[in-house]
């Protein structure tokens, strides 16, 4: 089989195409024929070296297809079934192994690749808003990266909550976007101050903010939030957070701070299912919409990276075996 292989962390150019022998499926796994494998700014930490990996191997954690053939044991599936997953180690290849319970069924009416851009950012945009922050009307939250694969989603799904959604883009066909998506007000933070922006809109502060950008964003979002709201630090597309004094949230208003991860989200079956039940529902009826921009043959995961990176993307990157 077609696979992506990284053997020393680095730049784009470190994702190598390789043939590998197709594995067969151990007890408990499922051998998945992939359709669709996700993209996500987690694979960029993995492949440079933010995130240590043991090398050499396989980069992506998400993916949809068919079951090709399962292990012993397995009685969740059977070859023929559509299933998806958030995260799985060795997704960018033709064919990959994952423990049964760690799919998810994807239903009739969901095509795979809608299926993939559902799970990864599709789930870290549902845990954030329903049980890091649950978010409900009344609520004001401030959403970094509003047109990004997870911002997207997060923005959808805090106005289906009944929240109202401030983001921040870097360009205009990025505020277009993320208007569409349901935010309420769009802040071009490349261009303007954003906690000054966020603060003329919401004298007194957010309730609270959902940070991925990292560096360039964490001081100035801690001024955005109100007295005893929440900041939660999600991720570092742009670098990660240096070291934290924790004195500081008591001078900026009692402040709850959290550094929240999917994997402690999705670790029970049953979570796993239920977010995965709950996202397909509502693309289901219409209510969440998925934006697949850009779909890469597999060949050319360089290039997703590249493009990911340079802030070039919006909404999901797929690669297509
Ligand atoms: P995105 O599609 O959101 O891409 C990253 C976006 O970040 C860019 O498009 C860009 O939007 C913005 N950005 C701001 N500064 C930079 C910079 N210096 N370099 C690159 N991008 C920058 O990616 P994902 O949806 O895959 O992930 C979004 C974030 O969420 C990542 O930080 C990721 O690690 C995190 N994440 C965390 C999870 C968790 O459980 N903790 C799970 C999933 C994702 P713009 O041009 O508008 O500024």
């Amino acid at each position: 089989m077609k696979a992506i292989s990284i053997s020393a962390p680095g730049g784009p150019e470190v994702l190598r195409l390789v043939d590998l022998p197709t594995p067969a499926p151990k007890a408990g796994e499922l051998l998945v024929r992939q359709s669709a494998i996700g993209i996500n700014y987690i694979d960029v930490y993995l492949r440079s070296g933010v995130y240590p990996s043991a090398m050499p191997f396989i980069p992506g954690l998400e993916g949809a297809g068919i079951v090709e053939a399962v292990g012993p044991g397995v009685s969740l599936f059977a070859p023929g079934d559509k299933v998806a997953y958030p995260q799985n180690p060795g997704a960018y290849a033709e064919y990959t192994l994952l423990p049964a319970e760690r799919a998810v069924s994807v239903p009739p009416n969901v095509p795979l690749r809608e299926a993939c851009a559902l799970m990864l950012q599709g789930m870290t945009a549902h845990y954030l808003c329903h049980s890091t922050f649950p978010v409900k009307p009344g609520h004001v939250a401030l959403v970094h990266a509003g047109a990004g694969g997870v911002g997207l989603l997060l923005t959808q799904l805090a106005k289906a909550r009944g929240a109202k959604v401030i983001t921040t883009v870097s360009t205009e066909e990025k505020a277009a976007l993320s208007r569409s998506a349901g935010a309420d007000h769009v802040i071009l933070y490349t261009s303007k101050d954003f906690a000054a922006e966020t603060r003329r809109i919401i004298p007194g502060g957010v309730d609270v903010v959902y940070d991925s950008v990292g560096k360039t964003t964490f001081d100035a979002s801690l001024e955005c939030i109100r007295p005893r709201g929440m900041m939660v630090l999600f991720g570092g597309s742009s670098g990660q957070v240096p070291p934290f004094d924790l004195q500081r949230l008591s001078a900026k208003g009692s402040l709850f701070i959290t550094r929240p991860t999917l994997g402690h989200h999705v670790a029970e079956r049953a979570e796993l299912v239920s977010r995965a039940t709950d996202l397909f529902g509502a693309y289901e009826t219409g209510k969440l919409r998925t934006r697949i921009e850009f779909e890469y043959p597999l060949a050319n995961a360089r290039r997703a990276h590249t493009d990911l990176e340079a802030r070039k993307t919006t909404g999901k990157l797929l690669l297509v075996p």
